[in-house]
């Protein structure tokens, strides 16, 4: 089980018609891709997100000389040293790792973490909801909802935040006149407001039946502000997908400040914290709904966590919220080929390992050249 050989493989896609949120347009999306192979020939897959050049100098310089040789069994120690120099690097390299110990015990992800609650997951379309279009609401926004509804998603996820109060308002309402009561809705602030606003947008949403939760209105660092809300609001408030420990979901958790919990799967150092986040709501007894926007493949090991989580809800022993799908155009989300909603959900893969195949010919085609982009 040493370690044998590691292929880097990182892949940027430049958007043609840039999409966005409170924090911008994205011109271009990109995902950062291993494959470990061990001297007896098992391989895994790993997935993380930074700028390019910055993990591809992590790795090639550092990380993989290091993992060359190791024990591939010895994954918590290899994933303690690696976190310490890049934590989202560890996340690839607990991937890969995991893979290969559900292959070697001839396992799938899930048997290997205990066994599966849930054959299948819903999932919530989530989108970015401005562009440069002038009238993005309509052009841009409500039509990409539309072929989400027609595709059969019954959850969706719109931004606010990026334009002025008024004209995310009226975006809101057209969207609700479009779902008619035909779909559950999230909505997405990315930490844009302060505490009197976002009061304003709990008032407003509290209106509709149909509100999933408000996401991250208010920065992270104001606990204070989220426990205020959270009292004041009969809207579950969401928030997490920034937060890199387990511990700091605790303040949170311990204020009252948050009703669901969304961390990444690749912004806590490894399956591990990752795991005991989810873990963590169960034990304060509240909801949690991994954010998964930014990849194929790190969204295929948040729903083998997910999967692995009990119930929610004693009143119905199939309850378990949602995870992300990443509506957008962005055909590196697609390396899982296999991995499709239908009907708003997702089946859990039970073959060995990771159960499914890896498209190498889309990763080849959208290698990145090296050359530089912002
Ligand atoms: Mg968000």
């Amino acid at each position: 089980m040493r370690i044998d050989r590691i292929e880097t493989f990182p892949c940027l896609y430049r958007v043609p018609k840039p999409y966005g949120d409170a924090n911008g347009l994205k011109k271009y999306r990109s995902c950062y891709l291993i494959k470990i192979t061990t001297h007896s020939g098992y391989t895994g897959w790993g997935e993380c997100i930074d700028w390019l050049p910055t993990l591809e100098k992590g790795f090639r310089e550092r990380i993989i000389p290091f993992l060359i040789g190791k024990e591939a069994t010895d994954h918590n120690q290899l994933i303690q040293v690696v976190s310490k120099w890049h934590k989202r690097a560890a996340t690839a390299v607990s991937m890969a790792l995991m893979e290969i110990l559900a292959q070697k015990a001839r396992l799938s992800i899930c048997e290997l973490w205990g066994g599966a609650f849930h054959t299948s997951l819903p999932v919530y379309a989530s989108f970015q909801s401005y562009s440069l279009d002038d009238n993005w609401q309509m052009d841009h926004s409500l039509s990409l909802v539309g072929k989400a509804m027609q595709e059969g998603f019954q959850q969706f996820k719109v931004k606010i935040g990026g334009r002025t109060l008024q004209e995310d308002l009226e975006h809101i309402e057209l969207l609700q006149e479009l779902l008619r009561s035909n779909g559950d809705l999230a909505v997405d602030a990315n930490q844009s407001y302060d505490l009197a606003t976002s009061r304003i947008w709990a008032r407003v949403l509290e209106k509709w039946p149909n509100i999933m939760w408000l996401e991250e209105p208010m920065p992270l660092d104001q606990v204070k502000d989220y426990q205020v809300l959270r009292s004041f609001s009969s809207i579950p408030i969401a928030a997490g997908e920034n937060l890199q420990s387990p511990a700091q979901f605790l303040p949170f958790l311990t204020k009252g400040a948050l009703d669901i919990l969304q961390p990444d799967t690749m912004h806590e150092g490894g399956m591990a914290g990752f795991r005991d986040t989810l873990q963590l709501a169960r034990h304060f007894g509240i909801r949690v709904s991994p954010h998964a926007f930014d990849g194929g493949l790190s969204r295929l090991y948040a729903m083998f966590a997910q999967a692995c989580l009990a119930p929610w809800s004693k009143m119905d022993p199939k309850t378990i919220e949602p995870l992300e799908w990443d509506f957008m155009d962005n055909p590196l989300t697609q390396i899982v080929t296999s991995i499709k909603p239908q009907a708003g959900k997702l089946v859990v893969p039970t073959g060995i390992g990771i159960g499914v195949e890896i498209d190498q010919e889309r990763i080849n085609h959208y290698l990145w050249d090296y050359s530089t982009y912002h």
